[in-house]
């Protein structure tokens, strides 16, 4: 390995990258500011995109020991309980896509990619270190961490999340913005919910302002929950006033949900009454990338959250950041590594790739949340949309059909 690579954050993007790129021959310092690797209870969806990913990198028998793959996605009324909408998945994903529909444990996925890293050559995992700041200089890039440590090497990845110190340095100081949305998360085992919603399914329950997605993780024994309802931290959900809006796991009260969503249907209250613990996290996002350039600048370039932080209203914050990471790799293996290798050039060729995708599927992610939430003229429309155009309506061909090949 002659090259070498910093990247900064150790989450599902910054693993990917790191699995990406030792793979196609370059070494990694890795630097995740925890003291302990780990990502928070909560599950995550997968299309046939993200699996493709996953399949070609040779994690698709860990992906088939811990994940489910649902049957179809059904889309509900919330209150009415009726049926607006289904897509197949399963079968039919797997033949048009030539890949499943997987949903999964974050930790699960998580763990599996750790896993892939460790044993791949060429990463060094550093706990307890997170980047203060970078210094450019003509050949290499230098990480500094807060506790002085220093890392060199021929290019940064910012993978270190919505609130990315490397993105604040390489495009300045730019607040978050506040969706004015909040998930309530929660897990439930099969067993304690009903026989009759054991099936397998994702399912997405919408109303006025609310929607509530569930589908099972770990081969089915399980389901997640998530109850996505307009509020504030601290304003009747959750802790004080100035909670913490970086943390993911506030603990929530059934209760404030229950108030927020007023009454439901009886599936969707069977359901959400067998969930024993809530969190509950701040939805934010930023507006969708705009160019290239905010996507790599010369030596450092952004990957996951940090350069397209997504609401998850398309389930795919995961695989985009997958998705980044594959294309990574794939530009090395066109022209491999070597001590002549011109990062500013493949890093140029990777945002090139990968930034109007991104943006599309920002735009996406916070138009379906208008979408879900919709009351009025705007819910009647969506109603009498779905029922017309059936599964063309919910199917994303252009997504699950990626990652694209780079430019
Ligand atoms: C409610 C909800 C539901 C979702 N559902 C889905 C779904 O169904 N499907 C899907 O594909 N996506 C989903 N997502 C999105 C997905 O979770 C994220 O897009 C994805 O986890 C991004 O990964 P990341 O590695 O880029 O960022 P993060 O997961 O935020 O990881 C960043 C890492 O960097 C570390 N870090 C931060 N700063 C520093 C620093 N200065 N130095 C070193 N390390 C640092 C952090 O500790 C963290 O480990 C959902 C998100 C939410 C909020």
């Amino acid at each position: 390995m002659t090259q070498h690579v910093v990247i900064a954050g150790g989450g599902i993007g910054g693993l990917a990258c790191a699995l990406s790129l030792a793979r196609a021959g370059v070494s990694v310092d890795l630097l995740e500011q925890a003291g302990t690797l780990g990502e928070v209870g909560a599950g995550l969806q997968l299309g046939p995109n993200a699996v493709r990913v996953l399949d070609e990198w040779g994690l698709m028998d860990g992906l088939q020991a811990c994940a489910a793959f649902p049957d179809a996605l059904r889309v509900r009324d919330a209150h009415g309980g009726g049926q607006l909408g289904r897509l197949r998945l399963g079968a039919f994903a797997r033949a048009r896509y030539g890949q499943p529909y997987a949903t999964i444990h974050r930790a699960d996925l998580h763990g599996l990619l750790l896993d892939a890293v460790q044993r791949q050559s060429g990463v060094r995992l550093h706990l307890g270190a997170r980047l203060a700041a970078y210094e450019l200089f003509s050949t290499s890039v230098r990480a500094t961490c807060e506790d002085d440590s220093v890392f060199q090497g021929a290019a940064l990845i910012g993978a270190d999340g919505l609130w990315s110190r490397v993105r604040t340095q390489m495009l300045g100081a730019q607040p978050v913005r506040a969706s004015g949305h909040l998930a309530y998360r929660g897990m439930v085992h099969t067993d304690h919910l009903p026989t009759h919603l054991h099936h397998n399914t994702v399912t997405a329950w919408l109303g006025p302002r609310l929607h509530v997605v569930r589908y099972p993780v770990k081969r089915g024994e399980w389901f997640n929950v998530v109850a996505v309802v307009h509020g504030a931290l601290g304003q009747g959900h959750g802790g004080p006033p100035g909670s913490d809006p970086q943390s993911w796991s506030h603990a929530a009260r059934a209760q404030d949900l229950q108030r927020a969503l007023g009454p439901v249907c009886a599936d969707l209250k069977s359901m959400l009454d067998a969930v024993t613990e809530w969190k509950l996290w701040a939805l934010n996002d930023r507006a969708p990338v705009a160019s290239a350039s905010e996507h790599a600048h010369g030596r450092v370039a952004l990957l996951g959250d940090a350069a397209h932080p997504l609401r998850p209203y398309l389930a795919q914050g995961a695989a985009m950041a997958l998705e980044d990471a594959w294309t990574l790799g794939r530009l090395l293996q066109t022209s491999p590594p070597d001590a002549a290798t011109d990062w500013p050039a493949l890093l140029a060729r990777y945002a090139q790739t990968r930034w109007q995708r991104n943006a599309r599927v920002q735009s996406r992610s916070q138009r379906n949340g208008t979408i879900f939430h919709a009351s009025g003229l705007l819910r009647l429309g969506r109603n009498v949309a779905m029922t017309l155009l059936g599964e063309s309506l919910l199917d994303n061909p252009w997504l699950y059909s990626g990652p694209p090949e780079p430019v």
